[in-house]
Formats: structure tokens, sequence, C-alpha cells
């Protein structure tokens, strides 16, 4: 049987070239394994802590969405070089996924349900509430903002 390339596109589908003897992809998809240089790390820090400050400031709905299109963009590489407790992992993973965005998308019928003489925009004003609910308290816009440098002193 001759070796086909082991790539997956997003949408599933096997990339099926030949790679060259002994290797499992393609010329076109050997790239995506090759090593790291060294250099790219400090880009990497620099870039993932920016993105870390982007992401806790996404709504829960959009987070759900970041969080699935990285597991879809993943999917070629589990499917063809992770073990089956990885492949397992993995797909628990996105099954957790796809039912946490399924309870998000049922928030408006809950809230709807539990406060049926609500308005519609205080439910629109809960439902935002919800989305951008996070695990610590927000700074108080009262308190001088520290990153803004020294505070003034006031007589
Ligand atoms: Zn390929």
């Amino acid at each position: 049987m001759v070796a086909e390339c082991a790539f997956f596109y997003p949408d599933g589908r096997r990339c099926r070239r030949l790679p060259r003897r002994g290797e499992r992809l393609c010329r076109d998809h050997r790239h995506l394994t090759s090593a790291r240089p060294k250099n790219d790390e400090e880009t990497f820090d620099r870039e993932m802590t920016q993105a870390a400050g982007e992401i806790a400031a996404m709504p829960l709905d959009q987070m759900l969405d970041h969080l699935q299109q990285g597991l879809i963009s993943l999917h070629w590489l589990i499917e063809s070089r992770a073990s089956t407790a990885e492949r397992n992992a993995y797909t628990r993973a996105t099954i957790a996924v796809s039912a946490a965005i399924d309870c998000v998308l049922e928030h408006p019928r809950v809230l709807a349900s539990v406060l049926p003489s609500a308005p519609p925009e205080h439910i629109e004003y809960l439902l935002h509430l919800l989305r951008f609910a996070e695990p610590q308290v927000p700074p108080d816009p009262r308190l001088p903002d520290e990153s803004a440098g020294p505070a003034e002193e006031t007589p």
C-alpha cells in the first residue's frame, strides 16, 4: 500500500498526495511540522500575552467560538499524529465546547422562562451581563487608574 500524505483539511478531507519515502506529509504540508526557530519564542510569548487580553475581553459566546475555531484548526494534526488517548481527549474537548455553545444559546429562553414578566430590554441587559461576567471584580472607576502613572497629590 502506498503511503499518502497524513494532512487533514479543516473539513475533514485527507490530502492524499504522495510524500517522500519515509515521510508522513507531502511537500506542501511538511513545513507544518518543521521545528520552530528559537527566536520565534519571544515573538510567540509577546503575541500570546496580547491575545490573552483580547480573549479575556470577549463576550462568552465569542470566546467559545474562538475556542472552537482553535480546536477545528488542530483537527488535521490530531487525525494524523495523535495517539488514541490524545484523540479521545481532543474529541471530548470538541464535544464539550459544542455543548457549552448550546448552553449559551439557551440563555435567552431560560431567562425569559424564569422572568416571564420582565420586559425584553431587561432580558437583553441580563444576557449582556452574563456574556461579560468575569471571575473578578472590575476596578472601581472612582479610584485613580494605576496604569496611568503616579497619581497627583491632592492638597
Ligand atoms: Zn499533503
